[in-house]
């Protein structure tokens, strides 16, 4: 089937930046779910994605407007580093998990104080041109639980 709107579709996929530095891949895991329609991926890639079905492959260079955002000044806050998620000692560049009012957000870390940090709150990939070399695995109808959600069901994968 094509991808359409409630589609569930399971691809795999490898994230390079402008300079081919790869950023993230699924290659070698088990493959990457979403559900279509329901901006659970960036706009330029689910674009992208749209009417294509099983085995094909598509390679897409999504600009920030259309993934992560353009980078926005004045967005750097200072909070005690008890606040940081995800490591025990931290350094400029380190990517750290803060809790906020619209929920868990990542920051990127950028001075180390002793008590204090200051953290940049637009996304690590704000900014980026994202190249994305996606190979679509399967595709199935998302059923209506997934689709009142607006996310994927799997097994195991989350609990509400
Ligand atoms: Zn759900």
């Amino acid at each position: 089937m094509k991808i359409s709107n409630d589609c569930v579709v399971y691809l795999h996929y490898t994230l390079t930046d402008e300079t081919g530095k790869e950023l993230e891949s699924s290659r070698g895991e088990a493959p990457m779910s979403y559900l279509h329609g329901h901006s659970n991926i960036i706009p330029g890639l689910e674009e992208a994605l749209a009417d294509k079905a099983a085995g094909d492959r598509v390679t897409v260079t999504v600009p920030p407007e259309k993934g992560y955002g353009i980078v926005q000044p004045g967005l750097v806050q200072r909070v005690a580093i008890k606040y940081l998620q995800g490591a025990k000692t931290w350094r400029p560049g380190m990517i750290a998990m803060v809790q906020t009012e619209q929920g868990p957000r990542q920051v990127q870390v950028v001075k180390v104080g002793r008590f204090m940090a200051d953290v940049d709150l637009n996304h690590p990939m704000a900014g980026k041109t994202l190249t994305f070399d996606v190979e679509i695995v399967s595709v199935r109808a998302g059923d209506a639980s997934e689709v009142a959600h607006g996310h994927v069901h799997e097994e195991g994968a989350h609990a509400h």
